[in-house]
């Protein structure tokens, strides 16, 4: 069966992955099999630019089949922050907890109606050292003022989907498996993964 590494170790992230990609008969790792892989700089000026260099990296060093993944939450009100710094927004010892923290403190005493906000996904496919293609999916919402649920991770419990008016932290994750960035980029990446095994 082919081996194909998901270029992360994000484990939300990558849960995520595999569940969308499970119809594949493809043996899905992660940087978790592969801890002497080169540490990943992620100075790339957009979401694609890193999911580029977290792709090649890994695929070089590996020679083989790799997805690297960048994503991330552009708030309208912040001027489209924290965006490819989403993941590191309160500073060089982030955690979700905290990142959440400072986001609802910018937005404090924001309106509901100016709340809005969107996931972003890049997604990268790389084979060796041959870039196949980069694709990308969005997912419109609005950030709330409290938690809510505890399904998901990162901003999940503030990102509230307006057709559902429930957040991603209380949706079932089959439904932010239908609607999500990532699921719009998986889709795609489907297509191309598809044809390579083929
Ligand atoms: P990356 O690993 O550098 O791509 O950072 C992605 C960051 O964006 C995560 O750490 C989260 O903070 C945020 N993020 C991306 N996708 C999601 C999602 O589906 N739910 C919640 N947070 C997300």
């Amino acid at each position: 069966m082919k081996e194909l590494i998901i270029a992360t170790k994000n484990q939300g992230k990558l849960r995520e992955i595999k569940d969308l990609l499970k119809d594949f008969d493809v043996n899905i790792t992660s940087l978790a099999e592969y801890p002497d892989v080169p540490e990943i700089i992620e100075d790339g000026d957009s979401f694609a630019a890193n999911a580029l260099i977290k792709a090649n990296i890994v695929g070089k060093f590996t020679g083989k089949l790799v997805i690297g993944e960048d994503s991330g939450l552009e708030v309208d009100y912040l001027d489209g922050a924290p965006g490819i710094y989403s993941a590191r927004f309160s500073g060089a010892d982030a955690t979700d907890e905290k990142n959440n923290q400072k986001l609802i403190q910018e937005l404090s005493g924001v309106p509901y109606e100016k709340r809005t906000a969107r996931y972003q996904c890049c997604t990268a496919i790389v084979d060796g050292t041959q870039e196949i293609t980069v694709v990308s999916g969005s997912c419109e919402g609005m950030i709330t003022e409290d938690p809510r649920g505890k399904n998901g991770f990162g901003y999940d419990p503030y990102f509230l989907i307006a057709e559902y008016q429930q957040t991603f932290g209380e949706l079932d994750p089959s439904i932010k498996a239908k609607i999500s960035h990532r699921a719009k980029a998986l889709m795609q990446v489907k297509d191309v993964l598809s044809q390579i095994l083929a």
